[in-house]
């Protein structure tokens, strides 16, 4: 019987676990020492002086400054060194594309963004998206050398997390099922992993924002559309398929018939996204119920969700009363999910969410009174702190949390990074394959 090769620099699960422990430790504080690692890990001295010595010798962990004697002698700090590797972000919302450069420890240090039409299809966004961040790698100057590890892309639909392709997203003709995550990792040779932009938002807002150390939390984003990220127990809930959270397309409870652009009557984000706000907005300004919209109007501009948030913060009646009807919907609607889900915080972004006031308000007013008193006890629901780069961020926490896990440190570890390892995060890893599960149309789509 052939045995499997046994290469002898192949890890054992142990240890690869306890790579993994220190990596954590030493990524998630500055300045433990090596008898903290061993009181803190419980792994033991000789592993822990072992287990350094490798993520030195590999260029991840550095030794530093003496750290504080508590009596024996002071041993050195250990500094993870998140400028070992860089990874390239993007997020793109229905209308903009944004893209990041950030280090390993989820810095950004560098952004660019622009107009983007989604609807455009995935070859015309990815071959600019390609452009885009390649452009940032061009600025960057070349001391210290840039070495891309990893890519995470948050797109403005579902996303089946283990393929990373796209599922029958509403607003993006021509892209479901499309291998987002395939061309990308043959683009740049390294693990590239794809998720729904409100799930990023989310992660982002958890790992680096005011969600940290939040186990339950719901982030709501209102922009053009309406969706929710939702963290459970600390980790993103993504559901059979990865909707979970899209609320934008639940039935708004004024039941208005109006048509979504999914197809379905009423829909919240129908109702209540910067769209219907623009849509309402216009509608005011041409009948003379809003004499302020009416003079951005008279300019020959048309209304934007932004114009109407503008208002209302200069007092318009009009605009103040929409907000608040557009925070009423979107608060019954997020009542159930607090009763079903029972977040201990909810935070609120998006392009609309800037709004103001009067929005937030009438969100938080009809959370409180139409949820079940327990389940608003000790909830939350505040603005999101990280603004416009949630989604970036959150990438780039994505791809790291991944990166680092003990599912896939051990694929790369031996080479010292993983550049040239696209296959990382691909879908073979004890998921099915996604062709089973694709839609006939998306087949034969492929099968072309
Ligand atoms: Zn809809």
């Amino acid at each position: 019987m052939d045995l499997p090769q046994n290469n002898e620099t192949t890890f054992s699960r142990d240890h690869v676990n306890s790579l993994v422990t220190v990596l954590d430790l030493l990524r998630s504080q500055e300045g433990y020492t090596r008898p903290d690692l061993v009181r803190v890990s419980k792994l033991g001295r000789t592993a822990i002086a072992q287990r350094v010595s490798e993520l030195i010798d590999r260029g991840l962990v550095e030794d530093g400054d003496l750290g504080p004697s508590t009596g024996g002698r002071a041993g050195r700090q250990l500094r993870f060194r998140a400028e070992a590797g860089h990874l390239l972000v993007a997020f793109i919302g229905a209308s903009s594309v944004s893209v990041g450069l950030v280090d390993l420890r989820g810095k950004l240090l560098a952004r660019y963004e622009e107009p983007c039409d989604i609807a455009g299809g995935p070859d015309r966004t990815l071959d600019r998206l390609d452009f885009l961040l390649g452009q940032l790698l061009a600025d960057r100057p070349d001391d210290p050398p840039v070495a891309v590890w990893g890519v995470g892309i948050g797109l403005p639909g579902p996303v089946e997390f283990a393929s990373g392709r796209p599922v029958a997203p509403p607003i993006m003709p021509g892209w479901d099922g499309y291998p987002v995550r395939d061309r990308l990792a043959a683009r740049y040779r390294v693990p590239v992993w794809v998720d729904n932009e409100v799930n990023t938002m989310a992660f982002g807002e958890l790992r680096a924002g005011r969600g940290r150390g939040e186990r339950d939390l719901v982030y709501l984003k209102i922009g053009t559309g309406i969706g929710s990220g939702l963290i459970s127990r600390g980790r993103l809930h993504r559901g059979a398929q990865g909707c979970a959270g899209d609320l934008g397309h639940v039935a708004a409870v004024d039941g208005a018939s109006v048509i979504c652009r999914c197809g379905n009557l009423g829909c919240l984000e129908a109702l209540a996204g910067g769209d219907a706000l623009a849509r309402d907005g216009q509608r005011a300004a041409e009948d003379g119920r809003s004499r302020h919209l009416a003079e951005v109007a008279a300019r020959g501009n048309r209304i934007t969700a932004a114009d109407v948030g503008e208002a209302a913060q200069h007092g318009d009646p009009f605009s103040v009363e929409l907000l608040a009807r557009c925070g009423r919907l979107v608060g019954e609607a997020l009542a159930t999910v607090v009763n079903i889900f029972n977040p201990s915080l909810i935070l609120v972004g998006g392009g609309v969410a800037k709004a103001g006031e009067p929005l937030l308000a009438a969100i938080r007013e009809t959370v409180y009174r139409r949820s079940l008193p327990l389940a608003t006890r000790d909830l939350r629901i505040t603005r999101s702190s990280l603004g416009d780069t949630a989604g970036l961020i959150g990438a780039a926490f994505m791809v790291i949390d991944e990166l680092f896990s003990r599912r896939h440190l051990e694929l790369w570890i031996d080479d010292g990074s993983p550049v040239g390892h696209p296959e990382i995060g691909a879908a073979a890893f004890g998921t099915p394959p996604v062709e089973s599960r694709m839609t006939p149309a998306a087949l034969a789509a492929h099968a072309r």
